[in-house]
């Protein structure tokens, strides 16, 4: 089952300028109003750096939470140009952070930099989402669970305090593309997790773990259903308040 609240975590990417507040402000609106579930989720949004100190000094007495997208895997301060450490995105307030993205797998995130990232994360309080999926072929060759399992077992040790972390599973063939894992599938893998996660991390509570890949307003519908989702990790429909906000409408209708 999931452990509680839900989340809606919108990533946006290469998205926003300083205007780009103004999507935040009409999400915080609907969420003030929404009376009957609002009680049971959180939002979280993850703009780009550019857009980070600014949007936690208009939200941070609202509802809507900031998060970083990325961080570099060293920390405090030092001759790392263009790099951006855990220390100085906590020293704005931030408080989420999200790691290992697949497109950051791609431009070269090995498990060896997320696994400091995380321990630089972890050391400067911010609450991990851990992005995980697997490839087209190694769905194709039903190494689905192996990797999965592998991506965080390489990454995550039993010493870290699993509380601070969330594990988004975003499988790579679904990200952008309009294609769906199976409600069955999906569930299924989402079990198995979890389990994973209890045993490997000796946890005595559930793990959260949410779902991310082409996650809108017509897709939500097919994961209502599957209750052992803490919530979704949104890219393309959280860039505009009113898909971002028809994906909560529908998930709780
Ligand atoms: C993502 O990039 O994290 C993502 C889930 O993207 P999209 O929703 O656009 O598939």
């Amino acid at each position: 089952m999931a452990s509680g609240i839900r989340y809606f975590v919108g990533n946006w990417k290469m998205f926003g300028i300083s205007s780009s507040y103004k999507i935040l402000e009409n999400v915080n609106k609907f969420f003030k109003r929404d009376k009957k579930n609002k009680k049971k989720y959180k939002i979280i949004i993850a703009p780009p750096f550019t857009l980070l100190q600014d949007f936690y000094k208009r939200f941070k007495n609202k509802d809507i939470n900031i998060s970083a997208q990325n961080c570099y895997h060293k920390d405090n301060f030092g001759a790392f140009t263009g790099n951006i450490s855990p220390f100085m995105i906590k020293q704005i307030g931030i408080k989420y952070i999200i790691i290992g993205h697949s497109e950051n797998r791609i431009d070269g995130d090995t498990n060896k930099i997320i696994r400091e990232k995380i321990i630089v994360a972890l050391k400067n309080n911010l609450k991990i989402i851990l992005c995980i999926g697997e490839n087209k072929k190694e769905k194709k060759l039903r190494k689905t669970l192996k990797v999965l399992k592998n991506q965080i077992s390489q990454v995550i040790k039993k010493r870290d305090d699993f509380k601070n972390i969330t594990i988004a599973y975003e499988p790579i063939w679904s990200i952008g593309s309009g294609i769906l894992p199976s409600t069955i599938e999906l569930q299924k893998n989402i079990i198995i997790l979890k389990k994973f996660l209890k045993h490997k991390y000796r946890l005595n509570y559930n793990p959260k773990l949410l779902y991310g890949g082409s996650v809108d307003k017509n897709s939500i519908k097919n994961f209502r259903s599957i209750s052992e989702l803490d919530g979704f990790l949104i890219g393309g429909a959280s860039k505009s308040s009113k898909n971002f906000i028809d994906i909560i409408k529908n998930f709780y209708k």
